[in-house]
């Protein structure tokens, strides 16, 4: 008997575990469905133990449906949002209520190219700016703000934009988002600052030789009754140099200001290049500068012409000849060579077998101002644009300039330019 109430009791038992277990099974499924979000396909033995079960998960399958529905619209409303807002030229930014991006058309993606898709990334990671953030935060908040402009920096890398904004809701009106129109401003910005540095370097240049000009011309003002002939003689060179100086950095601003005007013209004309680089190299052979320098030649028979502007390509070569006089030694080197490229282009050279150019300086002598050697560059009546000029000549000609060196072996100015000009 005792045995059959033992057997009963374990029978019970093991059915309740067993219904526990189907109970525990079933909501831990229901748990997965909602986080899925997949509707839960129901056990229906457990609705025999589980009152209201079967109600319970109609809801939630209800819920579900409709939640997966409105995510659909959601994200088929962003992307319809991503195509029209793609070809936009300004860039435009969504935002959530936790900074989570949502909506980045092209130009956004244009201004910060780090990453290639910016969706469902934070915002933090993207645009690195405290301030940025705060104007993201008061725009959500509903807080009437004027366009700001921000810069951002990261790394070595800055960007200025102007961004206005405007709070909205999100798909499902819960939430609150935001909306930013982005300009960018980067270009702007630098040109700026290079005009700004371009103005500050002009002005030092040009306040140096006339300081001194200034102070010779009153002292020789004060000393008028009491200086000797010798001395008031070397006063008067000393402004004479200096004034040179001063007409040769007017003279070359000028011609820079010229070649940046809207409409810098260029004559061309057929440039047979062995005759063009013989003639310039006999022109300087026989200057007081060049005599102490071998000048050489070196243009195939058949390189043929190149169509440019003739006087402007004496500029040009006669400032890398000079260059290449002014900064080696007596008794270097010097050679003029040319040699056809593929196709339309062909490739002029000027080397020398001088000191050359530390590879620190070498991306930057093409710089307006830019010298190597401050002190001998005035001394030889350098006005650190030479280089400016040839680089914006070439440009005007649709070429590329640029400079090979190494230490102790010369420096090397390349020159290519297509054969013949389009204009
Ligand atoms: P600058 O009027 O001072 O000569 P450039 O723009 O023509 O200005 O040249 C920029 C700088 O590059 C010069 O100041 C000089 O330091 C350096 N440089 C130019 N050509 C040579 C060369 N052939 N050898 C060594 N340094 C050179």
């Amino acid at each position: 008997m005792i045995g059959l109430i033992i057997a009963g009791l374990a029978f019970a038992l093991l059915f309740l575990f067993r219904i526990l277990w189907k109970q525990n099974r079933a909501l831990a499924e229901l748990r997965d469905a909602v986080k899925l979000n997949q509707p839960y396909l129901r056990e229906e033995s457990i609705a025999n133990y589980l009152p209201n079960w079967n109600g319970l998960v109609e809801t939630i399958n209800l819920q579900i449906t409709e939640n997966s529905a409105l995510q659909q619209q959601h994200s088929g409303q962003l992307t319809q949002l991503e195509a029209t807002l793609g070809n936009l030229r300004e860039a435009v930014l969504i935002v959530d209520q936790a900074n989570y991006i949502h909506l980045a058309n092209r130009a956004l993606r244009e201004i910060f190219p780090a990453s290639r898709n910016l969706v469902n990334l934070r915002l933090e990671l993207i645009i690195r700016s405290s301030a940025f953030l705060d104007y993201v935060r008061a725009t959500r908040a509903g807080q009437p703000l004027s366009r700001q402009e921000f810069e951002i920096t990261d790394g070595a890398h800055t960007v200025w934009i102007e961004a206005s904004g405007a709070p909205i809701a999100s798909p499902d009106g819960k939430n609150a988002w935001a909306l930013f129109v982005i300009h960018n401003l980067t270009t702007e910005r630098k040109l700026e600052r290079v005009r700004r540095d371009f103005v500050a370097n002009a002005s030092h240049e040009l306040r140096t030789p006339l300081s001194i000009i200034k102070g010779y011309v009153e002292t020789l003002v004060d000393g008028h009754d009491t200086m000797t002939f010798e001395e008031r003689d070397k006063f008067l060179k000393t402004i004479q140099r200096h004034s040179d100086r001063l007409k040769a950095i007017i003279d070359d601003l000028l011609s820079l200001s010229r070649l940046e005007s809207a409409t810098p013209q260029l004559n061309l004309e057929a440039v047979n290049f062995a005759e063009f680089f013989g003639e310039l190299a006999d022109e300087y052979r026989h200057r007081e500068s060049g005599a102490a320098h071998t000048i050489t030649v070196a243009v195939p028979a058949d390189f043929g012409a190149v169509n440019g502007d003739r006087e402007k390509l004496t500029h040009v070569f006669g400032n890398l000849i000079e260059n290449a006089l002014k900064y080696t030694p007596k008794g270097s080197r010097i050679e003029l060579g040319a040699r056809a490229l593929g196709g339309n282009e062909v490739e002029l050279c000027v080397r020398d077998n001088g000191a050359g150019i530390p590879a620190t300086d070498l991306p930057h002598i093409f710089e307006r101002f830019y010298r190597v050697e401050k002190g001998r560059s005035r001394e030889t009546g350098g006005t650190g644009l030479g280089l400016s000029i040839v680089k914006h000549i070439v440009q005007l000609h649709h070429g590329k300039v640029w400079a090979e060196s190494s230490e102790g072996q010369g420096l090397a100015i390349f020159v290519s330019l297509p054969r013949s000009q389009k204009s």
